[in-house]
């Protein structure tokens, strides 16, 4: 947390532990006049008073780790459906690898680390089973209903389906957390909370999950297709990003050109963003952050690579076909038989209609538990 990067030169009583109201005075001292502050988090749709000890982003992220939605995401979809092999990423370590990132950029940037951790975790909570495959045949069965989309997805699971304490509030996350999940595409007509709308601009720190997001899977898809087998170290070493690691660090050894790759793209990410601070910052420009042009260029060329020798790949179309065919069949059957969706998940989605409450239970499954249906 921020404490941990910078307490050790402010804190004149180095035994003295730190409360909250400590932690939101360091932020108000070290963070930019761009980054979000805690203490001004939004409220949350349910009262609550504030923990003594963490601020409300670190006890937004605590209770994201806590959810069911987040320990499902070990069994979904990354590129790999869940169950192909032990080493490949999954959802879950997808989102840790982001977090890590966006927490690393966010202290640079002098941004709110806590916030960036908590976004990052949640980020991908509505990523159906089979990844963007699932997304896909979900918006497709509910198109006329608001469609799907897992970031939308996500702000449906923290305010409806999640239920931590059963006052049914989801898991009544402050204000600031809900809209950064909304960072991206929404379809039109989704049934989002009706305080979400319309949608404000996410603060900064949610711009910042979205390009480490990027980071995470162009580094870890990379890594994934070559131990596969399904990328070859001749064909990616003509790519610009991997030839400009190699000779940082001056070894043909995957592994650390994979760890440099990701050195290098989130350096570029610190260094070419613009976040005003100290005493003549000026407060009403709002942070850019963003990559340089040479490495959104090389990072652009690594995509179109992934996309057409990795995401395209026979052995990944077989098994995204197979998925998709099992969510349009076990769709058709629980619409027949909606009894089947168990009461909880019923009770939680009451006043959706019967489309929009098979969507949600089947969003909500991991790869392994709908291959078991
Ligand atoms: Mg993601």
């Amino acid at each position: 947390m921020l404490a941990g990067c910078v307490y050790t030169c402010i804190d004149p009583q180095p035994m003295t532990w730190l409360r909250r109201k400590d932690l939101e005075e360091l932020e108000l001292q070290h963070l930019a006049p761009g980054a979000a502050l805690s203490r001004q988090h939004g409220g949350r749709r349910i009262e609550e008073e504030e923990d003594p000890l963490r601020t409300a982003f670190q006890r937004d992220r605590d209770r994201i780790i806590h959810s069911t939605a987040f320990r499902r995401l070990q069994h979904k979809t990354q590129v790999f459906t869940a169950h192909t092999g032990d080493h490949f990423r999954s959802r879950m370590t997808h989102s840790l690898e982001v977090s890590q990132m966006a927490r690393n950029t966010a202290i640079a940037l002098r941004l709110n680390p806590d916030l960036a951790e908590a976004v990052a975790l949640a980020h991908d909570l509505g990523h159906p089973p089979f990844g963007h495959v699932g997304e896909s045949m979900l918006n497709e069965l509910v198109a006329d209903e608001g469609g799907f989309r897992h970031n939308a997805q996500g702000s449906r699971i923290v305010d409806l389906l999640e239920d931590r304490d059963g006052k049914e509030g989801g898991l009544n996350l402050t204000t600031t957390v809900r809209r950064s999940l909304l960072k991206g595409v929404i379809p039109e007509g989704f049934p989002l909370s009706p305080d979400l709308l319309p949608r404000p601009a996410p603060p900064v720190e949610a711009v910042i999950v979205d390009l480490c997001d990027k980071v995470a899977y162009l580094s870890h898809d990379l890594d994934d297709g070559l131990r596969a087998g399904l990328l070859q170290v001749d064909d990616v070493k003509t790519l610009a990003l991997w030839q400009q690691a190699e000779s940082r660090v001056g070894t043909e050894r995957v592994a650390q050109i994979h760890s440099e790759i990701v050195a290098i793209l989130v350096q570029d990410l610190v260094e070419s963003s613009v976040v005003p601070h100290g005493p003549d910052a000026d407060i009403t420009t709002r942070p850019v952050i963003q990559h340089s042009d040479a490495i959104t260029v090389r990072s652009q060329e690594l995509l179109a690579f992934l996309r057409d020798r990795f995401y395209q790949s026979k052995r990944i179309l077989d098994d995204m076909e197979v998925g998709r065919a099992k969510i349009r069949h076990q769709f058709a059957h629980l619409m027949d038989n909606p009894e089947q969706i168990p009461d909880t998940m019923r009770r939680r989605g009451r006043g959706s209609s019967a489309r929009r409450l098979v969507c949600d239970y089947l969003a909500g499954m991991t790869d392994r538990f709908l291959m078991s249906q």
